[in-house]
C-alpha cells in the first residue's frame, strides 16, 4: 500500500490539519502517517490558541517513520516557526522524499495567525525549492508576493512569481515547482490557476454555497498529494482532488455551530482509478 505523510498542525475538531489529511489519504487508498507541528485549540467557530512543537519534538516524530516506511508523497501544512520549517526541509532533502505538496497555511479563515514572519521567510527560502506543488489561496498568494491578487490576471502573476521564488536550489533538481493559486475566494466562480513553469491551466468549478468550508485547503492539498502518490501528473491530481472536494462539500456532515468540516469519507464513490485497486 502507498504511504503518504502529512507534516501539519493538529486541529482537535477534525476538519483541518493532520486529521483532515489522514482521512483524505484514506479516501484515496493511501496509508496516512503524520507528524504534528503545532497542537491547536479550535473548533468550527474559532482558533483559540496554538502550542507549537520544538524542532526536537518534530524531528523525534519524523525520524522513526521516514526511516521505516517508503513514503510516496508528503503534504506539508502549518509550519508555525522557523525551526519547524527547517526540520521539515531538512527531512525532505536528506531522505529525498517525493511528491512534496506545500500548502502555505498562514492564517485561519477566522483570522488567527498560524505562521510567524520568520517562518514565512524560511518557508520561501528553504521549502519552496523542494516543493513539487505550492497551493496558496488568494490572500496567501498576495502575502507571499506583495502583489494584489484579486482576479485571474493577478493569480497568474502571483503563480509565476512564486514559481520563480523556487528556482535557486540545486539540491533537488527533480522538484517541479508548480504553483496552484486557489480562487475559492474570488467574487464570482471559483477558478483555480495552475502554473507548471511553462503554461497556465485553469480549473473552473461552480461556487458551492455552504458554511462547511473549514479545512478545504488542507483537504485539497492532501488529496493532490495522494493522487501524485498514485501516479497522476499534477494536472490530473488537481482535477481528481477538486472532484473529491466538491463531493465532500456537497455531502458535508453539518456538525458544529460555526464553519463545519466537509465529508472526508466520500472518497471511493467519486474517485475512479484505472487499476480500481485502492485497498
Ligand atoms: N488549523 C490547522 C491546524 C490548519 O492546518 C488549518 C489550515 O489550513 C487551519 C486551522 C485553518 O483552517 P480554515 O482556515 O480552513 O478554517
Amino acid at each position: 500500500m502507498l504511504v503518504a505523510l502529512s507534516i501539519a498542525g493538529f486541529d482537535p475538531s477534525g476538519g483541518a490539519g493532520v486529521l483532515a489529511d489522514i482521512k483524505t489519504f484514506s479516501a484515496f487508498g493511501c496509508f496516512g502517517i503524520a507528524a504534528v507541528t503545532s497542537l491547536t485549540s479550535q473548533n468550527t467557530i474559532a482558533v483559540y490558541g496554538a502550542f507549537h512543537q520544538t524542532a526536537e519534538v518534530l524531528r523525534a516524530q519524523l525520524e522513526p517513520i521516514v526511516n521505516d516506511f517508503r513514503i510516496s508523497a508528503v503534504k506539508v501544512g502549518m509550519l508555525p516557526t522557523r525551526e519547524t520549517v527547517e526540520v521539515t526541509a531538512d527531512m525532505i532533502k536528506r531522505h529525498g522524499l517525493p511528491n512534496v505538496v506545500v500548502d502555505t497555511v498562514l492564517r485561519s479563515t477566522s483570522g488567527y495567525d498560524l505562521a510567524g514572519e520568520g517562518a514565512i521567510r524560511c518557508l520561501i527560502e528553504r521549502l519552496f525549492p523542494l516543493a513539487d506543488l505550492i497551493t496558496p489561496n488568494l490572500a496567501e498568494a498576495s502575502r507571499l508576493t506583495g502583489l494584489e491578487v484579486e482576479d485571474l490576471e493577478g493569480m497568474k502573476n502571483a503563480a509565476r512569481l512564486i514559481h520563480e521564488m523556487c528556482s535557486p536550489e540545486t539540491v533537488k533538481p527533480s522538484a517541479l515547482h508548480a504553483v496552484l493559486v486557489k480562487g475559492g475566494h474570488l467574487s464570482r466562480d471559483a477558478t483555480d490557476v495552475l502554473f507548471d513553469g511553462h503554461e497556465f491551466h485553469l480549473f473552473h468549478a461552480p461556487r458551492i454555497i455552504t458554511r462547511s468550508t473549514h479545512g478545504t485547503g488542507c483537504t485539497l492539498s492532501s488529496a493532490i498529494a495522494a493522487s501524485l502518490a498514485r501516479g497522476c501528473n499534477v494536472q490530473q491530481a488537481v482535477t481528481k482532488a477538486k472532484r473529491y472536494l466538491e463531493a465532500g462539500l456537497l455531502s458535508a456532515p453539518n456538525i458544529g455551530r460555526g464553519a463545519g468540516p466537509l465529508n472526508h469519507a466520500i472518497g471511493r464513490t467519486v474517485i475512479s482509478w484505472p487499476d480500481a485497486d485502492v485497498t
